[in-house]
């Protein structure tokens, strides 16, 4: 095995601290939580009290100034114990983010220390009923009124944290003559007026993740709540833009830990299980398998260990970003699907985490974009034009 040097001792104390973190506050209640479809908000508030929110965002906004690779460890550590109700990362790396990028400096002290401490838990609602890939067609506006503010309208839907959140950043057209390039961020806050989370979808996989509907009926924002002032109006697309590289490698990060996570699982059952007398790890289809996937997944982390290493330095454009994040979610589907077909029937019983990795596996190739579309800008890159 290539030996990793992407980390320092200090993240490896990190991870091992993460790790008792996790055993104490998450191992024994994610079951719970699968069946009652939402983690407990315990959670985001032990989370803060520990310093696990936000690490990446400045000292001064409640933060621990740390390097990313502090969340990078998270994201591993999460993904390799399927807890995939826990929407950390979401919260810590792309609402929190946002906000450092593009607020104006009384946004950032407002919301980035309530966002560290899990007062507030935060989300990003960009997709609609009817806009996912093609976010150009978003409805949603927030039209300018005449004393300033915003008039917000629209629905959103497939929103993680959706149902625990009490920040939204909301994509919505300021000015829709102008398509994309009329697009802003909205800050929206629970309890504003005509602002309603609608029910916690039922999904494939991870069950205790509250992905959720939100509906905006006139909610009257003023113009603070602009992100970022007057200065990004209708920017909304660029800042999209801008912060692609690394949600793509987050999810291609933990793709890669998840994959590892299910081979490790696989080789000790396979070692345990005996089949017509003898271990079904003797089998040469067996040994061949986990050997041509710990192949692919070895190959996959070198490559996102060096996506990691240029993100460090804003160094990741978004091609190779979306290469990472298409080629490894593929990769982990297929880690899956071989796995779960070594495991026999346990493969397929719930109370193995081979079942629930198998089903959480499925939507990394659909969200933050789909792999069809991470090939549309792989593509482009190349000098091809689409449509
Ligand atoms: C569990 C979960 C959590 C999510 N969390 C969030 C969130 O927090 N915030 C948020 O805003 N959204 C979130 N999403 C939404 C997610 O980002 C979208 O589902 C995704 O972008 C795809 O959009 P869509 O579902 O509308 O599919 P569509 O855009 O309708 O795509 C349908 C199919 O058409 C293909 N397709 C589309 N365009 C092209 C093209 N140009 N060329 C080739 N093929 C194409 C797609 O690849 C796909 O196979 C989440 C979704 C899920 C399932």
């Amino acid at each position: 095995m290539i030996e990793r040097a992407l980390y320092t001792s200090d993240h490896e104390a990190f991870r091992d601290s993460f790790r008792r973190f996790m055993d104490k506050e998450i191992a024994p209640f994610h079951e719970a939580w699968e069946e009652q479809g939402f983690v407990d908000r315990e959670v985001w508030r032990k989370a803060g009290e520990n310093g696990f929110l936000c690490m990446s965002m400045p000292e001064a906004y409640g933060g621990a100034g740390a390097d990313k690779l502090y969340s990078m460890v998270q994201i591993e550590e999460l993904s390799r114990a399927g807890f995939s109700g826990i929407g950390y990362g979401l919260h810590s790396e792309i609402v929190a983010p946002y906000i450092l990028h593009y607020g104006t400096e009384a946004q950032k002290r407002k919301y980035l220390p309530l966002l560290a401490s899990g007062a507030m838990v935060g989300a990003i609602a960009m997709s609609e009923p009817a806009a996912g890939s093609d976010l150009q067609g978003i409805k949603c506006t927030a039209i300018k009124q005449v004393d300033d503010s915003y008039l917000l309208n629209g629905s959103k839907t497939f929103i993680t944290n959706g149902w625990h959140a009490d920040l939204v950043i909301v994509v919505a057209k300021t000015n829709p003559a102008a398509g994309a390039k009329g697009t802003s961020l909205m800050l929206v806050e629970r309890g504003m007026p005509g602002f309603q989370t609608g029910k916690r979808l039922k999904k494939l996989g991870m069950k205790a993740q509250d992905t959720s509907e939100l509906f905006f009926d006139n909610v009257k924002l003023p113009a603070d709540k602009l992100l970022g002032g007057p200065a990004q109006e209708n920017r909304g697309i660029i800042c999209q833009m801008e912060q692609l590289p690394w949600e793509r490698l987050q999810i291609a990060i933990g793709a890669v830990a998840a994959a590892q996570a299910a081979i490790d699982w696989t080789v000790d059952y396979v070692r345990e299980r005996k089949v017509f007398g003898q271990a079904v790890a003797t089998y040469q289809n067996t040994r061949y398998t986990l050997a041509e996937l710990q192949t692919q997944v070895q190959v996959a982390r070198v490559f996102v260990d060096k996506c990691c290493e240029l993100i460090k330095s804003d160094q990741l454009d978004t091609a190779t970003a979306s290469m990472a994040k298409y080629w490894c979610t593929d990769l982990q589907c297929k880690v899956m699907d071989e796995c779960v077909q070594l495991f026999g029937g346990y493969g397929y019983m719930w109370e193995y985490p081979i079942t629930r990795a198998y089903a959480d596996a499925r939507v990394q190739r659909i969200y933050g974009g789909t792999n069809e579309i991470m090939k549309e800008v792989i593509a482009r890159g190349m000098g091809l034009g689409g449509r």
